[in-house]
């Protein structure tokens, strides 16, 4: 078996995106409002947000805007780059 080794670019089956919420890491970007948070940025964000019930539109990555789904018992997110986020895998702990 030969193994890859992820490319930077285009991969939407990428972990980076679920490993960095994972652990917690301090966003780049604002997942809801798309600020760039390292840069200094901030914008307000709305209530719901604020009380984490709204899906994130914002890879926390890299500020691209995600695919977001949002079904009935959550969501899911995915940056093209960063790949796919699940309300069900934060939850599982
Ligand atoms: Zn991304």
């Amino acid at each position: 078996m030969t193994s890859t080794v992820p490319r930077r670019g285009t991969n939407p089956d990428s972990k980076e995106l679920l490993r960095a919420t994972l652990l917690g890491d301090p966003p780049e970007y604002d997942p809801f409002t798309g600020a760039h948070l390292a840069a200094g940025e901030e914008r307000p964000r709305s209530h719901s947000a604020r009380a984490g019930l709204e899906a994130p539109r914002y890879c926390r990555l890299c500020g691209r805007r995600m695919v977001v789904q949002v079904r009935p018992d959550g969501w899911s997110a995915r940056c093209s780059r960063h790949g796919e986020l699940d309300s069900s895998m934060l939850e599982r702990r």
